[in-house]
Order: C-alpha cells, then sequence, then structure tokens
C-alpha cells in the first residue's frame, strides 16, 4: 500500500509540472483520443502475445509510442529498465523530455520517457499536453504490471520446470489422474519403465480401463480416503503392470487442483522385492538353527524363536530386556569388550560365554554381531550360536587327553618305582635261596629285613595307585565317627617312631582338643603320609613334629619337619597329581607323586583345606584344617598335657 502510494504521488507531482495542451476543435481532439486509446490497445494486446520475449515487447512499445504524441513524426520514446535501454527510432538526447516512472512490486525499477526532436517544439511551457503526460502515466503503469508478470511468469515456469523434472527424475512411479474417474493427466519415465504401457497408451484413459487396479473397490477405497484425508501416507496396494504380473506398491497421494478439477497426485514406490527380502528374512530368521537378537538403546528389541529356547525366555519376557542380564556374572565384561571392540573397529569379534537360562541352566554361546540401523537408528544385530555341546566335549577331550597323558606318566614312574623295590627283593631272594647254608643266621636276617621294607615300599605304592583310582572314580565314602584328636595323633606318632627310627618324632597337641567326627582312618593316612614324606626328605636325626590345636572354629593339625624345604614356587604344586619337585625326582628319593594328592582330597572331602609352609633350608611344614561341629567349636579347652 505504501509504496502504491509512493508511485501514483511521484507520478502526480511529474504530470503537474506540464500545462494541458491546445484544443483545436472537437475533431483534432478525437483524433488524439483515438490514437491514446489504439496505442494503449495495442500495448494491452503486445502485452498478452504470447511466446514473446520482456525485451521484444517493449521494444515493440517504445516504437508504437511516439504514435499517440501531439506530433508524431517528430516524437520519440524511450524505456529504461534497469541497465537496459528500449529507444524509438528517432531518439534524441536533446530537448525537456517527458518521463515517467516504472514501478515494480512498489520499487522504482525504470522510467519511461518521450520528447520531440527538433527546436520549433521543443521551447515553451505548454510542450506536452495534459493527456500525453497521463498517456505516459498509464503507459509507465501498463509496463510495471508487464514485468510483474513477466517476472511472476517467469517464476511460475521455473517452478513448472523444476516440478516436471522432478515429476520425470523420480525413481519411483508419479501419477496424475482426476479424481472421480480416475483419468489418467500424466505419468512419469519410470511408469512406463514400470508398467510396460507407453506414455500415449495411457494418457486420456482411466486408470480402471487400463487394468493397473486390481479391481474398482480397491481405487474406490484409496478415493475415499483420500476425500476424508485429503492425502495419503504409505498405503501398501496391488499394481497389475502390461505383462499381467502383480507388483506391490507403497502409495503416498495429495489432492490438487488441475484446471478447476480435483486430481490426485500420487508416488507409488515398488516394494515387491523389499517385502520378498523382508520375508525371505523372516523366514530365516524364524527357522535359524542360530539364536538371533537386535539390541537398541541396551535394549532387546527383537529375538528370533532359536534366541528364544536357548535362553528359554518368551519373546514377550525379553523385549526390553538387558542382554547382559542374561549373561553368566563372570563373562559380562567379556561380552561387552567384545561388543565395544566389534563396534569400533568394525571387525566381528567372536566371544563365547555362558547364558544364565530361565531354568538356571549354565548354556554357553558363541556370538558375533554387527552394527545395523534398526527403525531408523543405530542398533546391534547379534547372533549366538549354542555351544553348550561342544563345550562339554572339548572338557571331555581335555580330561581324556590329561587323563592319558597321567596314565603314560603314571605308566613311565611306576614301572621305575616298582622295579627298584623288585629288584631289592629279587636280588635279596636269590642271595638266600642260592647261599641258603652259607649265610649267617645275621645275613639271613639283614637281607630278610631288606625284603621286608622293600615288601612295605611296594605295597605303598600299590596302596596309592589303588587310593587314587578310587578317588577319580568318586568312589570315596567317608566312614565317620566321633574320634578323639589327640588320642589319635599320639597313636599315629608311637606307630611312626617304630617305621620311622631313624628320626625323631614329637607331639604338641593343644590341651583339651575335642572329639571329633572324622573318618579317622582317612586322617591316619594323611598324617602317615605326612609323616612319611618327612622322614623321606630330611636327614636322618632330625625332628618331625606332629602338632593339633584349634584355630577359629576349626581344627589346625600340622607336620613339620628339619628338611630342604620346598621352594615358595612349588608350595602349590606338590599337591597336583603326579607332581614332583624336579630335584627330588633326581636325589634318589622314590616316590610317584601321589601322596600329597591323596592328602588333599581326603581333607577335602572332610570339608577341610590342606597347604604348605616352609623357609627353604630349614625345613616344611604341611598344615590342614578340618571343621569342628557346633558342640566341639563351643568346647572349652580342658587342661591337658603335650605329648
Ligand atoms: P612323592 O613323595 O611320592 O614324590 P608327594 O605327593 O608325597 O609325592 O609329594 C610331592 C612332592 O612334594 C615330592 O616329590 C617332594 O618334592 C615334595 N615334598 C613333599 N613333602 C615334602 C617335605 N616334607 N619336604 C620337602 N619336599 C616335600
Amino acid at each position: 500500500m505504501e509504496k502504491e502510494r509512493k508511485k501514483k504521488g511521484a507520478n502526480a507531482a511529474r504530470t503537474g509540472a506540464c500545462e494541458p495542451g491546445d484544443t483545436d476543435g472537437v475533431e483534432h481532439a478525437l483524433d488524439k483520443l483515438v490514437r491514446e486509446l489504439r496505442c494503449l490497445y495495442d500495448i494491452a494486446s503486445i502485452t498478452t502475445t504470447p511466446h514473446t520475449t520482456l525485451e521484444e515487447k517493449l521494444t515493440e512499445i517504445v516504437n508504437l509510442l511516439p504514435r499517440a504524441m501531439q506530433h508524431p513524426h517528430i516524437a520519440f520514446a524511450c524505456i529504461s529498465l534497469g541497465a537496459d535501454k528500449y529507444k524509438s527510432t528517432n531518439y534524441s538526447e536533446n530537448g525537456p523530455n517527458l518521463r515517467s516512472m516504472i514501478f515494480v512490486h512498489g520499487d522504482e525499477r525504470g522510467t519511461v520517457e518521450v520528447g520531440y526532436a527538433g527546436e520549433t517544439i521543443a521551447a515553451g511551457n505548454r510542450l506536452f499536453s495534459k493527456e500525453e503526460k497521463l498517456l505516459l502515466d498509464s503507459v509507465s503503469e501498463r509496463l510495471g504490471e508487464i514485468v510483474e508478470h513477466n517476472l511472476a511468469e517467469a517464476a511460475l515456469k521455473e517452478s513448472e520446470e523444476k516440478f516436471s523434472r522432478a515429476f520425470n527424475a523420480s525413481p519411483d512411479v508419479m501419477t496424475i489422474t482426476t479424481l472421480d474417474e480416475g483419468r489418467i493427466i500424466e505419468v512419469n519415465e519410470k511408469y512406463t519403465q514400470a508398467t510396460g504401457y507407453g506414455r500415449n497408451d495411457v494418457i486420456g484413459r482411466n486408470s480402471i480401463e487400463i487394468g493397473n487396479w486390481l479391481s474398482e473397490e480397491d481405487r474406490q477405497k484409496v478415493v475415499q480416503k483420500l476425500k476424508e484425508q485429503g492425502r495419503l501416507r504409505d498405503l501398501e496396494i496391488e499394481v497389475r503392470i502390461k505383462t499381467g504380473e502383480t507388483r506391490l506398491g507403497q502409495l503416498s497421494a495429495e489432492l490438487i487442483e488441475l484446471g478447476g478439477k480435483t486430481c490426485v497426485l500420487a508416488v507409488i514406490k515398488d516394494v515387491t522385492e523389499q517385502k520378498q527380502s523382508r520375508e525371505l528374512l523372516r523366514t530365516i530368521s524364524q527357522s535359524s538353527p542360530l539364536g538371533i537378537y537386535i539390541i537398541r538403546n541396551d535394549r532387546l528389541k527383537y529375538t528370533n524363536p532359536q534366541f528364544q529356547k536357548i535362553t528359554g525366555f518368551g519373546q514377550e519376557e525379553l523385549v526390553d530386556r538387558d542382554l547382559l542380564g542374561l549373561v553368566a556374572l563372570e563373562d559380562v565384561d567379556v561380552v561387552k569388550s567384545s561388543m565395544v571392540y566389534t563396534i569400533r573397529e568394525n571387525n566381528p569379534y567372536p566371544c563365547e560365554y555362558r547364558i544364565l537360562s530361565r531354568t538356571g541352566q549354565i548354556k554357553w554361546v558363541m556370538q558375533t554381531i554387527a552394527a545395523i540401523h534398526y527403525e531408523g537408528e543405530a542398533a546391534i544385530l547379534g547372533y549366538i550360536m549354542d555351544i553348550t555341546e561342544r563345550k562339554y566335549l572339548e572338557r571331555k577331550v581335555i580330561e581324556y587327553e590329561e587323563l592319558s597323558k597321567m596314565k603314560s606318566d603314571l605308566l613311565a614312574t611306576v614301572s621305575h618305582e616298582l622295579r627298584t623295590p623288585l629288584a631289592t627283593i629279587k636280588g635279596y631272594a636269590t642271595m638266600i635261596l642260592d647261599y641258603d647254608t652259607k649265610l649267617s643266621r645275621r645275613e639271613s636276617r639283614d637281607y630278610l629285613k631288606t625284603i621286608d621294607s622293600a615288601t612295605d615300599r611296594l605295597a605303598k605304592l600299590v596302596d596309592n595307585l589303588l587310593e587314587t583310582s578310587r578317588l577319580e572314580a568318586g568312589l570315596l565314602k567317608l566312614d565317620r565317627t566321633e574320634t578323639s584328636v589327640a588320642q589319635l595323633i599320639r597313636g599315629i606318632a608311637a606307630e611312626a617312631r617304630v617305621r620311622a627310627g631313624q628320626h625323631r618324632i614329637l607331639t604338641e597337641l593343644e590341651p583339651g582338643l575335642p572329639r571329633v567326627t572324622i573318618d579317622a582312618k582317612r586322617i591316619r593316612q594323611v598324617l602317615d603320609n605326612l609323616i612319611d614324606n618327612g622322614a623321606k626328605y630330611s636327614p636322618s636325626g632330625t625332628e618331625i613334629k606332629l602338632s593339633a590345636k584349634r584355630a577359629g572354629g576349626e581344627l589346625l593339625i600340622s607336620v613339620a619337619d628339619r628338611g630342604p624345604g620346598i621352594p615358595a614356587e612349588e608350595l602349590k604344586n606338590i599337591f597336583d597329581r603326579m607332581y614332583r619337585i624336579e630335584q627330588r625326582l633326581y636325589s634318589g628319593v622314590e616316590g610317584i607323586g601321589l601322596g600329597l594328592y591323596i592328602c588333599q582330597r581326603l581333607v577335602e572331602a572332610h570339608g577341610g583345606r590342606i597347604w604348605a609352609e616352609s623357609v627353604p633350608g630349614q625345613g616344611s611344614t604341611i598344615k590342614f584344617v578340618l571343621p569342628l561341629s557346633g558342640r566341639a567349636r563351643k568346647t572349652r579347652p580342658a587342661a591337658g598335657q603335650a605329648g
């Protein structure tokens, strides 16, 4: 409005500067009027002439203008628009010109001017008539409109071109049809490619008649929805193409007005393959022997039947659960780091871990994951394979390998260890037989003693072997009875003094030791073994001390010797099956590394623990604890004395 006022005011000011021209009579006036009107009429018709450029229009108008002036033979005109100037043929720079401004959308964009060439008329104030001025103003106004129209046309053309380009370049089928009859107004190139119909085969025809719709009802449903909602988004429809084949499309449509008719601008995306692959994926996932899951924002969003089978949880129970909540606590870190590594390095890093199933069963699974997009967001696709069976077999294989290694080790050691006492027995027995009468009584007795102790060693070896195989076969049964620890230890020490006569066997028993419920035979076996080791591995004449006392809620028993001791790094190993410290192996001390192993199994069967302590060079102490019963724990130590 403001610009309009500015425009009118500016031109009015210019008009006011001129006097009206002479009126030489009605005829002359009429003639002038006719010329002016013709000029305006011609300008109007130039404006509406189709397919002419703005330049062509302005050139025509600038040559028309002088003809409407009082003195057409000497009149000239000029239109300036921006940097462009359009001049009539006899344009002259001299003399005062009459000028009117051209406004486009309220902005001053140029001028239109007229003048007379030659000095005769160029003088005086009454040079231009009021009508000429009015004519010029209306011409400038018209020119403004022409430019505005032209700009609008250019913009429209540009947007039409853009639409048409987009319409044709669209990778999806696009059609424009009338809403009510379904008459095809336009189709794009993709339509012709996808349906097999040429553009001319379908334009003006009805889509039902062409056979694009499977039934009239299908189209009616779409029309109905469009009428109700004005637009449609991603509606699945079936479309028939020229070959008769049916394709699956995803239809989005808008209602548009074209030439006063309501039309449908539709975009149809062919999702046949997409749907087929989606269905294929679903089938694969449903029947896969692998457990498949999808996690988004740390929550399970999808699981397949096999995943549900492995975990024992139903689909509903799994949705929105944290996968790590199913993982065994010890394996959570492994799973986390393998996932972080895979995503960061974009490199599948299989990891094996344990899942705690719904029924509390432990299932071993092997997992690989990949980063994906799921429902528009970053997610993780994971596969798990149930490897519980494989893990079981692997363990069995390891056990079997260990067993067969043990067997061959055992064979080698046993044959060596058996041969030594056997050779002794055989040697001395042969001597007695061969030299029977020649041997003194003392000699015969010494030989028989050697045979006797070799037989003991042999028997012990065989006992240990049998005991080990019984333990390994799980045949150990404890025969627990209430036993006085002090009595038991004193008895064991007394027997050991006879057996290991070269060593001083001492006891140190806390007064008032309780009675404990143990398999006394087995605990005796443990202590015998420990005393014999003490005797075996420490020099003759040194002491071996058996101690017993309460410690916390337990009974602590130990056997200490003054031998060479055990290196710190070997303290744990010596309880392993068939483990012998190398040095000992070659030092001539007999043994097959089963003694401490058996001791450990027997103590543990009683619910206790066994370990070794040693100051190398000063001796070793093997200690073990046995749990005390509630009553034994409460009994106060009574007065007694050390053995
Ligand atoms: P073995 O005595 O038959 O070799 P053990 O199982 O009794 O088997 O002992 C395992 C190993 O522990 C022995 O070979 C020995 O090296 C070491 N060992 C056991 N007891 C003692 C001890 N009292 N002093 C030093 N070393 C010992």
